[in-house]
């Protein structure tokens, strides 16, 4: 067992626009929870770079869950940035990441750029 444990990895965009809603966003839903948190431009886009950062944290602070939030109007998918394709990212980000970890848990989210998170199943 390592030093320290860790609840959770919560992934995000890096776009400044949204940073409100996600802290608000994890003080409701992980309340008493810590997590580790990664921003990167575009969240899962670069899986394999996402990957290996999640490795570390499972690895390393034994995380149980991860949350994965794309948003809308991303800059670093430009006029790819349809809800559609953000939902098949996400989808397969949790695929990869399940078959290397089966026990951790994946949850997806779109978020609007009104700050309405929406999940995606
Ligand atoms: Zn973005």
């Amino acid at each position: 067992m390592s030093e320290h444990q860790c609840d959770a990895l919560v992934v995000c965009c890096i776009d400044f626009r949204f940073q409100k809603y996600i802290r608000d966003w994890t003080d409701k839903n992980l309340t008493g929870k810590n997590y580790d948190l990664i921003g990167f431009a575009g969240s899962t886009k670069d899986l394999d770079m996402v990957l290996k950062q999640i490795e570390i944290s499972v690895k390393l602070h034994e995380i149980k869950q991860i949350v994965l939030i794309h948003h809308e109007d991303c800059g670093a998918y430009g006029v790819e940035s349809m809800p559609e394709r953000h939902a098949q990212d996400l989808k397969k980000a949790k695929q990869e990441i399940n078959t290397k970890y089966p026990e951790v848990r994946v949850y997806l989210y779109y978020l609007h750029l009104d700050g309405r998170f929406e999940q995606i199943i």
